[in-house]
């Protein structure tokens, strides 16, 4: 708090508080900071996460002094689009660019009905974690995302479609951090983040509807439990050490068992029955064969959960290809025969290079990287 108060501090040239990443008690505090009631945190929130507003001059239930202070000692930054796409399936795509010239990338996927629209959300530019089958992992690792650069990509895309107004369907109606980056090794902007997605006077998504998925930070996901009730999707992509071992190399940290037990645990303090979503990447004769299923099936057993099956993205030089349609369907047999349904989550957005795990800053050196990035994904977006 005492940080917020110093940044909040009207001295001249002191750096101003980005109030977009605030959660309820943090913005409560920043007010107090600044010799306001702290009621002023519900207000200023549903302008900047309701109203998408980040003009202190629109916000005309503030007093103008009240105002001018905050236009002296705050801000409303949020990242800067640098492209916008959309795909034939409907799936849209931002390209942000966030403080210090790095990009990230949020999708936004319909479901097939329409009812539905989930936000893919990134928690860091690239990822320390390099499993061997991961675009982002082979990105190698830039930073983590501030607070206010994760919740940025809800305000955006939300943003998008106006100002929200009751009675009208929410632009974003699910979030899942399955974008770039590893969220728990981001713990301390995520966090925050995801406080404001299931805040009612910010984006007030029930907790089923937010997801966080890991590749397994086995104390993250204990901490997380104590502080935070959001739907948890772990991605497994093998049933055995070795094999999990080549593919999440964050394994040989944490392995399956660890894995597993965290889960259960995470379960039990969870106000209502719950399960885990297990993520299962399929890739070409490395983990798509009956043994494997059966491995999987074997080793679920106690665990409440539903699995989804993701056929490996290709991406170049990766060395993995994608199984057939048919293997895979044969895959979904097997564990169905073994009392699983696993639905075979299909790519979206492929025409922008959105679909999961396509989330690759593609231009790694600094040199005229802005220019040839939008070149690159104008030609995907055609
Ligand atoms: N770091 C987190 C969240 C981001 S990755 C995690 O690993 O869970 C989101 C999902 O995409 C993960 O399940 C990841 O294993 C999967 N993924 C990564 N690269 C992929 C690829 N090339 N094809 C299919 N899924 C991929
Ligand atoms: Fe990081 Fe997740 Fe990619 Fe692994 S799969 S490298 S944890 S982003």
């Amino acid at each position: 708090m005492t940080a917020l108060a110093s940044s909040a501090s009207p001295a001249s040239n002191a750096k101003r508080t980005n109030l977009l990443g605030l959660s309820r008690d943090q913005m409560e505090a920043f007010f107090v900071s600044i010799g306001e009631k702290k009621f002023r945190a519900t207000q200023m929130m549903k302008w900047i996460h309701h109203e998408g507003c980040d003009n202190f001059d629109a916000m005309t239930n503030l007093s103008k002094p009240l105002r001018t202070r905050l236009a002296e000692v705050a801000e409303i930054q949020g990242p800067s689009v640098v492209y916008e796409g959309a795909s034939k399936d409907g799936t849209r795509k931002w390209v942000l660019e966030v403080e210090g010239g790095s990009y990230v990338e949020t999708v936004l996927i319909p479901s097939e009905n329409g009812s539905r629209r989930t936000l893919c959300v990134s928690s860091q530019v690239g990822c320390t974690l390099d499993c061997s089958f991961c675009s982002t992992g082979k990105q190698g690792f830039q930073r983590n995302l501030t607070a206010a650069e994760i919740i940025g990509q809800v305000w955006v895309a939300s943003r998008s479609a106006g100002p929200r107004k009751d009675g009208i369907s929410r632009p974003v109606t699910n979030v899942v951090m399955m974008g770039m980056g590893e969220p728990l090794l981001n713990y301390d902007n995520v966090v925050p983040a995801m406080k404001l997605m299931l805040d009612d006077t910010a984006y007030g998504l029930s907790k089923r509807r937010v997801t966080l998925s890991t590749s397994g930070v086995v104390p993250m996901i204990d901490k997380l439990g104590d502080e935070l009730d959001v739907s948890l999707a772990i991605s497994l992509h093998a049933a055995n050490d070795e094999l999990r071992n080549e593919l999440v190399p964050l394994n040989r940290k944490y392995n399956i068992r660890a894995l597993l037990d965290a889960c259960q645990r995470y379960l039990a303090k969870g106000a209502e029955r719950r399960v885990v979503t297990i993520e299962y990447t399929l890739i070409k004769d490395v983990n798509d064969q009956q043994a494997h299923a059966e491995q999987l099936a074997a080793l679920l057993k106690e665990l409440p959960c539903k699995i989804n099956l993701i056929p490996f993205n290709p991406f170049p030089h990766s060395g993995y290809e994608t199984p057939s349609r048919n293997q895979a369907m044969r895959f979904q047999q097997w564990l169905y025969d073994l009392g699983y349904t696993a639905p075979i989550r299909m790519t979206r957005g492929d025409d922008i290079d959105a679909a999961c795990g396509q989330l690759v800053g593609r231009v790694k050196d600094k040199t005229r990287r802005h220019e040839r990035y939008i070149q690159s994904i104008q030609i995907d977006a055609d």
